[in-house]
């Protein structure tokens, strides 16, 4: 099976290249440039479309229905950073097998302390999407000797990096248990010792200086405790690039959560939508390496809409269109080592987004899909 997509501006998942035909065979990219030569067996015709790597998701929780869901919208591959055990190995063999849902990468059970986030919030799933799920039997960790035996569980578990929760639940109005810079420290050289990246959750600026202290490799969020003018902020971003760090960026996540406490008249907590641009901002005028990421559930940020607003959100707090959609496609990809994806190259996988208009210059054209094709296949619409 070869198809072409002819006359269509591509962007590459770096740069963009004004007209080109991109030739798809046997589920790779073959060719990107000038699809004359070898009759087709499909045509498609990209005139005043773009097509764009499939999107990468790098902040998600995957449920039964997500992968499905996120494809739809074109996101090609999802960054799981929690799933439990009893719905990842069902969820890792679909994306294995088909080819009408997204792909899969996954921390598998985060490492947090005993009672510590996000163990307050899957109470409150139990009658829902964890429904007949013992959500209180995860493994905890509670002293830096039980690092490399949680690392090896979660080896075994099949996941792809680590996930660690530094969070004392301030900036949800908590007050819960947190892992000790002792515990995170022993766990992040036991997952390098295994070859696994390590990812926090940290959402203020001390506990993103704990992370930073024990050696990760990114963060999964930016901080929301400093006001976007206050000078600490630069100065942590500085710390992040120095250490090499790259940063996920959820504003969706926490543009959702800021609009549920408005609703709710809460509007005391710090974890406000305004103090994460601004945290944002910080990082990019620094240098970080930006990967966008919704932490989309079941509920809100949704998978695959998440995202498609996660860019627009992007742009607005400045950066360029382009410059979203490599954070949605080449920049996770190479923080992740996933080299089959991210971009449109000869030989890499046809995951592939076709959009009307110009999303190099507009990122919200990325809402109106034409065509979404997954390792080749192209999907129904
Ligand atoms: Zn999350």
């Amino acid at each position: 099976m070869r198809t072409v997509i002819r006359n269509v501006r591509v962007f590459d998942g770096e740069h963009t290249i004004a007209t080109a035909d991109v030739v798809i065979e046997d589920g790779l990219i073959a060719a990107v440039g000038s699809g004359a030569g070898r009759p087709a067996d499909a045509e498609v015709d990209g005139t005043g479309r773009t097509l764009l790597p499939g999107l990468i998701d790098a902040h998600t929780h995957v449920f039964d229905g997500s992968l499905a869901q996120a494809l739809r919208y074109g996101v090609t591959t999802e960054l799981d950073m929690f799933c439990l055990p009893q719905i990842l190995a069902g969820q890792r063999r679909l994306a294995a097998e088909n080819d009408d849902v997204a792909d899969l990468r996954s921390a598998g059970t985060l490492a947090t302390a005993p009672g510590g986030h996000p163990t307050q919030l899957l109470g409150a799933l139990a009658g829902t999407v964890l429904d007949g799920l013992d959500v209180t039997a995860i493994d905890f960790v509670s002293d830096p000797a039980q690092a490399p035996a949680f690392v090896q569980a979660r080896l075994a578990e099949g996941a792809d990096y680590l996930k660690i929760v530094i969070d004392d639940g301030a900036v949800h109005g908590a007050d819960l248990p947190v892992m000790t810079a002792e515990v995170a420290a022993a766990l992040a050289a036991a997952a390098h010792e295994a070859g696994l990246l390590v990812i926090a959750h940290a959402i203020t600026a001390a506990e993103v200086g704990i992370a930073l202290d024990a050696g990760v490799d990114g963060l999964a969020h930016v901080w929301t405790d400093l006001t976007p003018d206050d000078p600490a902020s630069p100065r942590l971003a500085g710390r992040v690039r120095d250490q090499g760090v790259f940063v996920v960026t959820t504003l969706a996540y926490f543009e959702a959560i800021t609009a549920q406490h408005v609703e709710t008249a809460d509007c005391a907590r710090p974890g406000s939508s305004a103090n994460a641009v601004g945290a944002l901002r910080a990082l990019r005028r620094a240098g970080v390496p930006l990967l966008a990421g919704t932490d989309a559930t079941p509920f809100v940020p949704a998978h695959g809409a998440g995202l498609h607003r996660e860019l627009r959100l992007l742009t607005e707090a400045g950066l360029g269109a382009e410059e979203a959609l490599a954070a949605a496609t080449s920049v996770p990809a190479r923080h992740f080592g996933l080299a089959d994806r991210g971009r449109i190259a000869p030989g890499l996988r046809a995951d592939l987004v076709l959009v009307e208009g110009d999303a190099t210059r507009d990122v919200t054209a990325v809402g109106d899909i034409a065509e979404v094709w997954r390792r080749g296949v192209r999907q129904a619409r």
